[in-house]
């Protein structure tokens, strides 16, 4: 029962917990860019499907709803994160290390061994620093120090990534299941050797009160295993000053929150695997007929952009002399296998992707990699509403085609943390002013990046003819001055 005073929303209902009316009370005067935006319903759910996995897949294991008892746990965290991926566990690394208490709440059993991002930024790298890991992810991962776009064989510009300047003078490439492997042992370092994730815990509900919020949670699977959180027993109930949603782009949190989730753009398809590459691939051959001019073999720290006429192929070193490869598809490619992949990479650049002397161990992580994806970006309406706030996925779906969306994630996790602390330790008036500011800070942000992502998507599609000749031009303008010092500056998210 919900207690007299006390906005509930359950699942299934009207969404009128932190409905609109409480989110404009927050962000009333701030708020007009939103409006035109909240004119447009997006669609919930991206498009997405492979790597963009979510917790959806755990939704057959679940339990039903448990339903709240007296018994239920009474203390309160000053804030409960909603999802354990790389920014919910960011942010409570950085919540924690401000001295707040903090519970994280993650519907998976075990974490996602599938990794999607790869990238992280100077920006990203310096937060990593804040949390005292960066040194140790840069000792994981492989630098990149330049990135060549190409078309036809032959070379349309090159990024110096140090031109951007700053203290990493690189993009640091790491799997996505490393990254987080470092984030989850440094939550429990900061939290003094106990492990604040508690795995297998659905919310489903989200109540405020005056004081604090109230989260309806079933348990998604019992199973705890290796890397699991350190409490197996579902709690039914949790109580928090503040919730974060960080629980990606079908974000519960945002839904029951009551913010809309406005669709931009349209989604396009890709395909997207790991190759380990013996020695560096040449460039050659291929399919578009063109003049290839020049040609020659990529270095282990070059990241390429080949602007073929087809579509886009994109690849980007990893560690141990992997690396990642994502081509542009004329549909969502289920049915794919990684020579089908390799295929289309050969015809459009003439880069020869399967070896014989690959190993059956090299063969099978490749395809484990293999996944069809297609993004389309959305940005929430709101990134707080009272004592809500949201961050990541859940806030702004990012293509990950030149966006970045982990890093963009950890810029508001970056942002929001000492929001919330003031939040927790000011009292809810300066928490209100400080969470409105970080809603409009990192909504510009979002609005940005999702840009940016618009346009790298929009020089990737296919061309021929007259388009092809426009695009390269464009191409070969962006990879001189002026405009080079500002790619440079886009490329490694300064300014997000
Ligand atoms: C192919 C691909 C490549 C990419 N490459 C890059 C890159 O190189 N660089 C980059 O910056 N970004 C990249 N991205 C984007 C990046 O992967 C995402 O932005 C990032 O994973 C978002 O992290 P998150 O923590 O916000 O959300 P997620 O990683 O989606 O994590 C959300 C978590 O919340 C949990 N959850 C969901 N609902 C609930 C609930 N009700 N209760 C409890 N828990 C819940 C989920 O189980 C999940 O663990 C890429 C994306 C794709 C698809």
């Amino acid at each position: 029962m919900a207690e007299p005073g006390e906005r509930r929303t359950e699942t299934g209902a009207a969404a009128d917990t932190f409905t609109e009316a409480a989110a404009e009370a927050v962000v009333a005067t701030a708020d007009e860019t939103a409006a035109a935006e909240d004119d447009t319903e997006g669609t919930a759910g991206a498009a997405a499907s492979g790597p963009a996995d979510s917790a959806a897949a755990t939704d057959a294991a679940a339990e039903p709803d448990a339903a709240i008892d007296d018994a239920a746990e009474a203390d309160i965290a000053d804030v409960a994160v909603v999802g354990a991926g790389p920014v919910g566990l960011l942010l409570a690394c950085l919540l924690v290390q401000r001295g707040l208490s903090v519970t994280v709440l993650e519907a998976r059993g075990q974490s996602s061994e599938h990794s999607r991002a790869i990238g992280i930024h100077p920006p990203g790298i310096a937060v990593l620093a804040q949390l005292g890991i960066a040194e140790a992810a840069i000792a994981a991962g492989t630098p990149i120090f330049r990135g060549e776009a190409w078309c036809d064989g032959e070379m349309l510009g090159a990024l110096e990534i140090s031109e951007a300047g700053g203290r990493y003078p690189f993009v640091l490439a790491l799997p996505q299941r490393d990254t987080e492997r470092l984030l989850r042992d440094r939550l429990t370092e900061l939290n003094g050797g106990v492990n604040p994730v508690r795995r297998g815990i659905r919310v489903t509900a989200v109540s405020q009160r005056s004081e604090n919020v109230e989260l309806t949670t079933k348990s998604a699977h019992i199973s705890v295993g290796a890397g699991s959180g350190a409490d197996a027993a579902s709690p039914r109930r949790v109580l928090a000053r503040y919730v974060v949603g960080a629980d990606g782009a079908r974000s519960r949190v945002r839904e029951l929150a009551g913010i809309r989730w406005v669709a931009v753009g349209q989604a396009q398809p890709y395909l997207m695997a790991d190759f380990r590459s013996g020695r560096p691939p040449r460039f050659g051959g291929g399919d578009g007929g063109g003049s290839r001019r020049e040609g020659g073999r990529l270095a282990a720290t070059t990241a390429l952009l080949a602007f073929e006429r087809g579509g886009v192929v994109e690849s980007f070193p990893l560690p141990d002399g992997w690396r990642r490869w994502v081509v542009l598809t004329d549909r969502l490619w289920h049915e794919a296998v990684a020579a089908d992949l390799a295929g289309i990479v050969r015809d459009r650049t003439g880069i020869e992707l399967t070896t014989a002397s690959a190993t059956a161990q090299e063969r099978a992580r490749t395809d484990e990699s293999l996944s069809a994806f297609a993004v389309r970006q959305h940005r929430a309406s709101r990134m707080a509403a009272d004592r809500v706030a949201l961050l990541g996925d859940a806030a702004h779906e990012v293509s990950p085609i030149g966006g970045q969306g982990m890093n963009l994630g950890w810029l508001d996790a970056a942002a929001l943390a000492p929001a919330l602390e003031l939040a927790v330790r000011g009292g809810h008036e300066l928490g209100a002013r400080a969470l409105r500011e970080y809603d409009l800070r990192r909504r510009l942000a979002a609005r940005r990046a999702v840009a940016q992502a618009a346009f790298n998507m929009q020089i990737g599609r296919e061309a021929r003819g007259a388009r092809l000749g426009v695009r390269n031009a464009l191409v070969r303008a962006l990879g001189r001055p002026p405009f080079r010092a500002l790619l440079a500056r886009a490329f490694t998210m300064r300014g997000l």
